[in-house]
């Protein structure tokens, strides 16, 4: 497609971002739905430059961008609205500037949920643990909240973090009942999880050998989710399909928040006639190209 000048531009900004997928993601999406629009990411190695990328984008009218490590929470205090599940995980990864007023989002946790609810996964009144208690145990956390969840057990390395997630969660939602313990204490974990989530890196290449917690712990009814995407399959979740579990990897969340991301950019993206499964099935193509997974 050519760039011209009514091309809209979209971007990234984070610190590191050469090794991010949103650019390669983002173009895709615009060129199969015949977008005139593309996506940069811009590296921001000074934390002090932040507020001038955000005059920046206002100024020249940037359509929207992603927030990327380590800004995503520090970017809010120059975002004029932030949106009330964002505000409550206290960080975004989204921005829509409507001629000039920015309004900020988190799309990560929908990006998870969405991945459920498409293999028909009601998660309504369930038991859920989450392994881990940061950033994306966060949005994953409130979304979760959102959709009616029961239970919240919380398992994590420092458990000071994991009452923290705790505390937020349970200062909006008082009716779910939230439980935390240490990683690697497995005989005080509860075994009978509806659906078990790994958000911690354990797992992630270089370090594909190792898995957060035995599968063998729980029952073959657990739904297992890893959200890391390289492997794409990564030991836990090889595992756990050994013992006849359910289980996700992290590239469908993946696929699933910068679509929400696109969507919430532009509103003409929310037509029904779009066929998401084609476009998401080139995405995962491309995806899975570029990692070597
Ligand atoms: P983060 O904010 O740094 O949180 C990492 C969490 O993992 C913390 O709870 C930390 O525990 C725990 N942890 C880290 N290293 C550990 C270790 N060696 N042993 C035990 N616990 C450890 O990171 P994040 O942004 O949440 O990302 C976490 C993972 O999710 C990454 O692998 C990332 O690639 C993946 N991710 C995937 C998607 C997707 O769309 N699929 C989206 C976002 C993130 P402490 O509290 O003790 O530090």
């Amino acid at each position: 497609m050519n760039i011209d000048s009514d091309t809209k531009l979209y971007c990234l900004i984070g610190n590191p971002i050469s090794k991010s997928l949103s650019p390669m993601i983002h173009n895709l999406i615009f060129q199969l739905n015949s977008m005139n629009a593309k996506y940069l990411a811009f590296n921001i190695d000074n934390a002090e430059y932040l507020e001038k990328a955000v005059d920046g984008i206002r100024a020249l009218g940037i359509g929207g961008f992603n927030i990327t490590i380590p800004y995503k929470i520090e970017i809010m205090k120059y975002i004029d609205e932030i949106d009330e599940k964002a505000k409550i995980l206290g960080a975004i990864n989204t921005v829509l500037n409507i001629n000039g007023k920015l309004r900020g989002f988190n799309t990560d946790g929908d990006g998870f949920v969405k991945s459920l609810r498409d293999r028909e996964i009601d998660i309504k009144d369930k038991k859920v643990a989450l392994i881990g208690a940061g950033g994306a145990a966060h949005s994953i956390a409130v979304s979760l909240a959102f959709e009616g969840i029961k239970e919240l057990v919380i398992i994590n390395r420092t458990t000071q973090n994991a009452y923290k997630l705790k505390k937020l969660v349970e200062d909006v939602f008082p009716n779910i009942h939230i439980n935390c313990y240490e990683i690697g204490r497995e005989t005080s974990i509860p075994k009978d999880i509806d659906i078990l989530i790994n958000t911690t890196p354990i797992g992630m290449y270089p370090d594909a050998d190792s898995v957060p917690i035995s599968p063998r712990l729980f029952s073959t009814s657990t739904i297992f989710y890893d959200i890391i995407y390289k492997p794409q399959k990564t030991k836990w979740i090889l595992e756990a399909e050994k013992l006849g579990c359910k289980t996700f990897g992290g590239l469908d969340m993946l696929i699933n928040q910068a679509i929400y991301s696109q969507k919430i950019w532009n509103k003409s993206l929310m037509n029904d006639s779009i066929d998401w499964n084609y476009i998401k099935g080139e995405v995962l193509k491309n995806i899975i190209n570029s990692l070597q997974i």
